[in-house]
């Protein structure tokens, strides 16, 4: 939704969900863990009424565990923390797991490009998806970084059937390919989706669906 227009964010929604996309991505930063700001629960709560989308929140917070009621209370489906996350830091990152998992929303794990997979280590049995962060987290716009594949391939390769694998930045019809090849199953699209003219064929590139 970073990339929708602020303006109607209600009509984008809606918009969105009738051109055929799975769940709304609603990127969360806090001026601090990345130096951008943007929105917080009162827009969730808003766009929950405006389409029934699942709404997949992503949030680059330095202290996830203070977001976790109020996202879910406004009507967050998922919650993606960063393992970068101060808050998060070991020891408290499965107590967050486990709190979001309570609250009955799905839990994801976000991985900065600079991050190796190895340090999703001992959450992964306890989640639902890792978002391999496809270009630096805070801004949209940015150039699909391929040197993640390698990182998308290894975790294919050590989730299980039902975890998901989400890449997140720069997703466009040539690099979600690559990435649906390299195992992920989760696309987050941004700029080509709302910045496009054709949303709903748009949509069906990037799943790999092509009209006959
Ligand atoms: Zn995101």
């Amino acid at each position: 939704m970073l990339a929708a227009d602020f303006a109607q964010l209600g009509k984008e929604a809606r918009n969105v969900q009738e051109a055929g996309a799975d769940l709304l991505h609603i990127d969360i930063m806090d001026g601090h863990f990345v130096p951008n700001l943007t929105m917080g629960p009162d827009m969730v709560k808003a766009l929950a009424a405006a389409c029934t989308l699942m709404q997949d929140v992503h949030l680059m917070v330095t202290d996830p565990q203070n977001y976790v009621d109020p996202f879910i209370k406004a009507g967050a489906g998922s919650l993606t923390f960063h393992v970068e996350a101060p808050g998060a830091a070991a020891g408290k990152a499965l107590d967050l797991v486990h709190r979001i998992h309570d609250l009955g929303a799905t839990v994801g794990i976000a991985i900065n490009p600079e991050t190796p997979a190895e340090a999703l280590e001992r959450l992964l049995p306890e989640i639902d998806l890792v978002n391999v962060m496809t270009v630096h987290p805070g801004f949209t716009g940015q150039a699909f970084m391929p040197e993640m594949l390698g990182k998308v391939k290894y975790l294919r390769h050590v989730l299980g059937p039902h975890q998901r694998l989400e890449i997140d930045g720069g997703v466009g019809i040539r690099t979600s390919h690559e990435a649906l090849e390299a195992g992920a199953d989760v696309l987050v699209a941004g700029a080509a989706v709302f910045r496009g003219s054709e949303r709903a064929g748009t949509i069906q590139l990037l799943r790999g669906d092509y009209p006959k």
